[in-house]
């Protein structure tokens, strides 16, 4: 009666979790997505907790209030900006609960003599994922908050010395079908894979983190596949198939918006130093040409039409208030104003999207690259807010540059560009950016949200 109870609370949770997905998809449901696959989790949560294998619940309460101190600052007092690392955190988290599982079920089997080979296979798998998971984790996560150096860190022989190790970790995964019982053999696997996790990150930049998260997600799922295998549990080899294949799914669309093969992101060490030499050579030796806001004001008071551009500086000033005010004003004296979201401006997929939505800017205001692209040529003024990478005409007009190839928000067929930045810094990617030289971009310096206020102002007088 209490497994059939089980399977279909399981079932409910599944269909939640499958059109939490779908809703996700859109900016105006994906708020709605979030409760759904919420509401799903704790229902799939209850009802495990009438599992006939849990025979005490006072270690479940500790672990409840222990998770809740944790995931509540996660979750409330984390920026926008520090999303990536933060999700990276709860990947190490989800990963380090199927490990410690894993070996938990190992140590079980071992001690009531009811280790076989298909379910080692499962427990092997799902340590093995998940001991790298944890430690490429925590390495995604230093990389992108700053603790550890965001330049690819490369060593000779490394990818062959990554290969050994990789060898090693699949001979002890065989090793366990063959002898279950070998349980020194099980805790080499596990060193294996942790050492795995920290050497396959090393070498890969900053820039490339948010491709190396979703990765890792992907891991964690597959991780909790294995776990469900392990324990029999229906509902975790679901949400693990989930999300394994959204995590691998999304990790191929970031390489493909970036233009960049797979391969090049895990193994290219993309963003080192002979890329960053190369990338000094794009470099037009022109010079920027300064504007006041007062004159950029003027110039954004009177256009008809207006194409904003917010990347990755627009999160890190939190300006998305500011831009929302902006484009309403300007659309009360009768301008037209668009938003033009590249798939990866930002540091992770729909950043922008969920930034502007927090400030309240309407959905169909928000226009996809290849959309938008056409409209350029028409567009009396761009206002570049922290955005350099995705509005880098060197990504199409530049063989030798490393970006070549990545798509770009054709900003620079518009009839003028005015571009926020404090400096005359690069992009994520350590390349120079050409639109900044040229003949009808001006350069608003400073803080975005301070510039922003500051535009804002005069508007108004305007
Ligand atoms: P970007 O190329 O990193 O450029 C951001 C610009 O913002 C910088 O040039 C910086 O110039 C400026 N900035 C920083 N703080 C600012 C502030 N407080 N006020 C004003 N400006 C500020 O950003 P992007 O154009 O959005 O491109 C995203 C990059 O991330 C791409 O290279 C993309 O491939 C990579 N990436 C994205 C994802 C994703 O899913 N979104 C995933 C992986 C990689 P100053 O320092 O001069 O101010």
């Amino acid at each position: 009666m209490t497994d059939t109870f089980i399977q279909i609370a399981y079932l409910v949770a599944a269909f939640l979790f499958i059109n939490a997905l779908r809703v996700l998809g859109r900016p105006e449901t994906a708020r709605r997505g979030m409760q759904m696959a919420a509401l799903g989790m704790l229902i799939a949560v209850v009802a495990t907790l009438f599992h006939a294998r849990i025979v005490e619940y006072h270690w479940i309460v500790v672990g409840i209030f222990a998770g809740a101190a944790i995931g509540y600052p996660l979750g409330m007092f984390v920026p926008m900006t520090a999303m990536p690392q933060r999700i990276a955190i709860s990947h190490a988290f989800g990963a380090l609960a199927a490990t410690l599982v894993g070996l938990g079920e190992y140590h079980h089997g071992f001690t009531t003599n009811h280790l076989d080979s298909g379910h080692v296979a499962a427990l092997a798998l799902e340590v093995l994922l998940g001991g790298l998971t944890v430690t490429g984790s925590i390495m995604a996560a230093g990389k992108l908050q700053g603790w550890l150096p965001q330049k690819p860190i490369t060593f000779p022989f490394q990818n062959i010395s990554n290969f050994i190790l990789l060898g090693i970790a699949v001979i002890g995964f065989v090793w366990m079908i063959i002898v279950p019982d070998a349980w020194p053999v099980f805790i080499v696997m596990l060193v294996v894979s942790l050492a795995i996790g920290v050497l396959i990150v090393l070498p890969i930049g900053g820039a490339d983190m948010p491709v190396v998260v979703s990765l890792l997600n992907a891991y964690a799922g597959l991780a909790a596949v294995a776990t469900g295998f392990a324990l029999d549990n229906n509902i975790l080899i679901i949400v693990g198939a989930l999300d394994g294949a959204s995590g691998i799914i999304l990790s191929l669309a970031m390489s493909k918006a970036m233009n960049r093969s797979f391969a090049n992101v895990l193994f290219g060490a993309f963003g080192s130093d002979s890329v960053a030499a190369t990338a000094a050579d794009g470099s037009t030796g022109g010079e920027m040409k300064p504007v006041s806001a007062e004159d950029a004001a003027l110039r954004m008071a009177y256009a008809k039409r207006v194409v904003i551009v917010p990347g990755y500086g627009l999160a890190v000033s939190q300006a998305q208030h500011q831009v929302r005010e902006l484009a309403d004003l300007i659309e009360k004296r009768g301008g037209d104003v668009k938003f033009a979201i590249h798939p990866v401006a930002g540091r992770m997929p729909g950043h922008m999207n969920v930034l502007l939505a927090e400030a309240g800017v309407a959905y169909d205001k928000l226009i996809d690259m290849d959309e938008i692209n056409e409209k350029f040529p028409e567009t009396d003024v761009v206002l570049v807010i922290g955005a350099n990478d995705v509005v880098n005409p060197a990504a199409s007009t530049n063989p030798s540059s490393p970006i070549y190839g990545m798509p770009i928000l054709k900003v620079s067929e518009a009839q003028s560009v005015i571009a926020m930045k404090r400096g005359p810094g690069k992009g994520f990617s350590g390349v120079e950016n050409e639109l900044f030289f040229d003949e009808k971009t001006s350069m608003l310096f400073g803080d975005a949200k301070q510039s922003l206020v500051e535009l804002i102002s005069q508007v108004k007088e305007a």
